[in-house]
């Protein structure tokens, strides 16, 4: 199962965007929060949400989590 992280900063739209580990779009180190192992996107941002209520997917490597 691939590792998820979820960046600790905001986008614009206030979104916290979750990313697959080898994301191209993965944000610095310091802002990565991780995850742990998912099956897929969806149990990842679940609890991301936890954290932040505004989670989403990255449109790149979590399209079918991705909500804008
Ligand atoms: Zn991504």
């Amino acid at each position: 199962m691939p590792c998820y992280i979820v960046n600790k900063n905001a986008q614009s739209n206030g979104d916290h965007e979750v990313h697959k580990e080898g994301c191209q779009h993965m944000p610095d180190l310091d802002n990565q929060m991780p995850l742990g192992a998912h099956e897929s996107c969806r149990t990842a941002v679940e609890k991301a949400k936890g954290r932040y209520p505004t989670a989403d997917g990255c449109a790149h490597c979590c399209p079918q989590c991705n909500h804008g």
